[in-house]
């Protein structure tokens, strides 16, 4: 990790200085670079640009100086080889499998994904003749029988949505590099504070800036981190011709937004702590998963593997879809929302939105039913937070 960070300096101070190029202008912020092309002096310098002779922009959906910015500061602060600005999240995801699997290739992955996750390993790889197979991300067991007839690549999400169930990164790695696959984490959850799937054998890393490198609501993003050879064999080519590079608007307001990533994230995980601790409390409320409560199913593997528990909470009200509607009805701070950490605490329904689309019975095995509901809490006061859900939950009588 050290020689990836060849400025010797802390990882909070590359997460504000990090990848800093400046200008002729000597400016203090980041220059946002909008420009789609680049222009050349000669002939020459084209044609060698484009023989890839010297190292120069040549078109954005390439490379940007401000998209080259972000790139840096997060690659710094992962400790990997590579990173690349991706159009979102689903961008991300989509370009780390596809770049790489090809018909007749085999993807493992765990059952309990996000539901545009779910879709591309589910519905779109099998239609390009890609075979895919589903586990349960906690059972060990599983992953070693599904690995064993040879993989290519293994997709997960720790803690998962929306149930934070928890994967042991370092036992699915040793499994996956035993049987010749590749291992991709998506860290969204977690965030790049909270989880550092590289230091547990995970090779590739993955998320969606949206979430909370952004943190405040504003612009879609993704990235994708790991080792040169996934870059140089796979991503590269896969990107320059498919195209879904970030903007350089977008990279430029994830910047900004990394500079204020730790103080966001550590309130965050203070106030889901508060908050996850007085739903507990609530008549009505029958269950609350946290990652770092005591009675967590895999709270010494938390322990391990994370150093915080983030901002989402589940929470299981008693009176199914009929109550849970009720509550959401009754909220006045906390917003109705399918996103996710971000500044505003934000509330959804799994099974009517982000799930809605996944069948019933796998749904249910899953532990989402009609009366969960997904909190991402946010940077308000944690008073009104918790005082706005005592008294919506309250609602129920
Ligand atoms: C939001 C999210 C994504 C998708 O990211 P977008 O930026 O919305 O495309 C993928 N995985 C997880 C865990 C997410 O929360």
């Amino acid at each position: 990790m050290a020689e990836k960070n060849r400025s010797g300096y802390r990882l909070q101070t590359e997460l504000v200085r990090g990848g800093m190029e400046r200008s002729g202008f000597d400016e203090t912020s980041e220059a946002l670079y909008l420009t789609s092309g680049y222009v050349y002096g000669t002939p020459e310098e084209a044609e060698a640009a484009f023989k890839g002779d010297v190292d120069r922009y040549i078109y954005s959906r390439y490379g940007n100086p401000t998209v080259s910015m972000f790139e840096e500061r997060l690659r710094i602060f992962e400790g990997a080889d590579f990173c690349r600005g991706m159009a979102s999240g689903m961008a991300a995801v989509f370009a780390a499998l596809a770049s790489q699997v090809k018909a007749g290739d085999r993807v493992v992955a765990s059952r309990a994904l996000f539901g545009s996750c779910h879709y591309i390993i589910n519905d779109i790889l099998p239609s390009y003749g890609v075979e895919t197979v589903f586990v349960d991300g906690t059972d060990l067991d599983q992953w070693e029988a599904a690995l064993a007839p040879g993989a290519k690549c293994v997709f997960l999400e720790t803690p998962s949505n929306p149930m934070l169930e928890i994967i042991d990164l370092q036992a699915v790695s040793d499994m996956a590099h035993a049987a010749g696959a590749n291992v991709i984490v998506d860290n969204v959850f977690a965030t790049p504070v909270l989880q550092r799937p590289m230091d547990f054998g995970v090779d590739i890393v993955i998320y969606s800036t949206t979430k909370h490198i952004d943190g405040q609501g504003r612009c879609m993003g993704g990235a994708i981190l790991g080792p040169d050879w996934f870059d140089e064999d796979h991503l590269k080519q896969f990107m320059r011709h498919t195209g879904p590079s970030m903007s350089p608007f977008n990279a430029w307001v994830m910047l900004k937004g990394m500079e204020t990533l730790t103080l966001r994230v550590e309130r965050h995980c203070q106030n889901a702590l508060q908050v996850a601790l007085h739903l507990r409390e609530l008549p009505g409320v029958n269950r609350v998963i946290y990652p770092t409560l005591d009675d967590h199913p895999q709270a010494a593997l938390v322990k391990r593997q994370m150093t915080g528990g983030s901002n989402i909470i589940a929470l299981e009200l008693e009176g199914g879809k009929a109550a849970a509607f009720k509550a959401l009805n009754a909220l006045k701070l906390i917003d109705i929302s399918n996103n996710l950490g971000d500044s505003k605490s934000l509330i959804t329904h799994p099974s009517t939105t982000t799930h809605q689309r996944m069948p019933e019975e796998d749904r249910l095995h899953l532990g989402i039913n009609d009366g969960l509901l997904r909190l991402s809490v946010g940077l308000e006061d944690v008073e009104d937070i918790k005082d706005d859900l005592t008294r919506s939950i309250g609602v129920q009588g």
